[in-house]
């Protein structure tokens, strides 16, 4: 049994047993690290794979907060401080009722290699509560983010520990959380990305990961000689990732076909109406059967029961696929179909939305795959940017963030693309990412003594 064998062995041996999703990830990472590992023996000397599967910190918290009709709620709180090695912990925070410890362990150790890729000196971490945002008052909405905050404000700061948005976590609740900051602790630190901008945000963050997705996916697309234009695409999800990559799309001449929502999906095969989309789910807050009560000719497909993996815009013909929901959202049934339909290209605008069978088979069919922490990292590289403009007060304009986006989108596919010459793996962008984020953080580790 080799070291990576052994690692996994221990992992699932002792506190990573029962973490479905956490295993998914740690397992993916270690085994396509095994040819950076044959050529680095000092990471074994320096135990890094052990060290690297464990957590810094997991902090466990109860949020007691009142809804309005002054009735005493508790939630379950968390926060996964997973890897500080080349700088200060950096993660979203996430709202929903499916957040538990196995999730966020699995985004915070994510987290870690997609910071890394970046190049920027941040180190990874995730958290959230079970709290389910939907139906909420603002008021309650309120609430909730400062009675969350009161619980762990000790544990944030500029240079400990910067939160930023995820799933049920945008400008809005940004803004509370940071409001609550502020109060506890008289200070006006940058502890916290996505904020709007009159709160110091920066231009350009909300729209980061789904434009970044878009851009990565061109500049790929570039490489093989081809192009986004004309192409038929399907979208899941119709949050802020979706809407931003299905705007991003459209101003690349691709055709936006799909989206989706927790309770079903639309298929408009003249092109997502990103106009309607917006005012459905960004203004009132609604179900995505509003779109084809408005829009009479496009089809909306109910989602009857949770099937994990299983999602109706996976069975729309298309050139390219943008997983952009949540996590194992495209199961290896789908995949099939993609593949059946002719999908040409995969790129995760979701953290790990597709599941490992699904990959295995896409990269059988040489489908190429652009994994999320490669695809989506122009999310958090514009949270820095959005630091480092809080901490020096000087402000970019929306041209210059995204020009900055741009570039770090082109220059994350030509590092990891100069991994996979290196270590020979072709177009596996997985292995090429992993490699890439792996070896910043262990020589990092390294560096730092024990
Ligand atoms: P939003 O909350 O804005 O949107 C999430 C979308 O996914 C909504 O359409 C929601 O439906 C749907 N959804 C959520 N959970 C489920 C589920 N269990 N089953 C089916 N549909 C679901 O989140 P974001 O767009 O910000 O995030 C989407 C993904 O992108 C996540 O994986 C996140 O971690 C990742 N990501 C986000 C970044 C960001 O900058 N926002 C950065 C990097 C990654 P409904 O409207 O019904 O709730």
């Amino acid at each position: 049994m080799d070291h990576i064998e052994q690692t996994i062995k221990l992992a699932r041996s002792t506190n990573c047993q029962d973490d479905k999703n956490f295993f998914q990830a740690l397992q993916e990472v270690l085994i396509s690290i095994k040819p950076l590992i044959a050529q680095h023996p000092e990471y074994l000397d320096h135990n890094i794979l052990q060290r690297i599967i464990y957590p810094n910190r997991e902090i466990r918290f109860k949020i007691e907060w009142l809804n309005d009709n002054n009735q005493t709620q508790v939630n379950n709180g968390y926060r996964i401080q997973f890897n500080n090695a080349l700088g200060p912990y950096k993660g979203g925070v996430r709202f929903h009722p499916s957040v538990n410890p196995d999730i966020l362990k699995f985004l915070a150790f994510e987290q870690i290699f997609k910071n890394a890729i970046t190049g920027l000196h941040i180190g990874g971490a995730k958290g959230g509560s079970d709290f389910d945002p939907k139906g909420k008052s603002d008021k309650e909405i309120m609430k909730f983010c400062q009675a969350f905050m009161t619980s762990f404000y000790n544990s944030v700061g500029s240079d400990v520990d910067i939160l930023g948005g995820d799933i049920g976590v945008g400008e809005r609740e940004v803004g509370y959380l940071f409001g609550q900051y502020k109060i506890l602790t008289n200070t006006y630190g940058s502890i916290i990305t996505s904020k709007p901008l009159s709160l110091g945000g920066s231009q350009g963050r909300s729209s980061a990961t789904g434009f970044g997705l878009i851009y990565f996916t061109q500049k790929l697309l570039e490489d093989q000689n081809e192009t986004l234009k004309g192409k038929i695409c399907t979208i899941s999800g119709s949050g802020n990732v979706a809407i931003h990559a299905i705007e991003k799309l459209y101003e690349m001449g691709a055709v936006p076909v799909t989206c989706s929502d927790s309770r079903g999906a639309i298929h408009d095969s003249n092109g997502i109406d990103l106009e309607l989309l917006k005012k459905i789910k960004l203004e009132r807050r609604a179900s995505l059967e509003y779109y084809a009560i408005e829009r009479k000719n496009a089809t909306y497909i109910k989602r009857e029961n949770y099937d994990e993996g299983s999602n109706y815009v996976w069975e729309v013909p298309c050139f390219a696929a943008f997983p952009c929901a949540t996590q194992n959202e495209l199961g290896k049934k789908c995949a099939q179909t993609l593949i059946d339909n002719d999908v040409k290209i995969i790129a995760e605008g979701a953290n790990m939305p597709t599941m490992p069978d699904a990959i295995d088979l896409f990269v059988k069919h040489n489908i190429i795959f652009a994994p999320a922490k490669a695809a989506n990292a122009g999310g958090v590289a514009v949270s820095v940017l959005e630091m480092s403009q809080n901490n020096s007060l000087n402000y970019f304009s929306a041209e210059e963030v995204d020009k900055k986006l741009q570039n770090i989108m082109s220059n994350i596919y030509i590092h990891i693309k100069k991994t996979c010459d290196e270590y020979d793996l072709g177009m596996d962008l997985i292995s090429g990412a992993n490699i890439l984020g792996f070896k910043r953080v262990a020589d990092a580790m390294i560096a730092q003594g024990v």
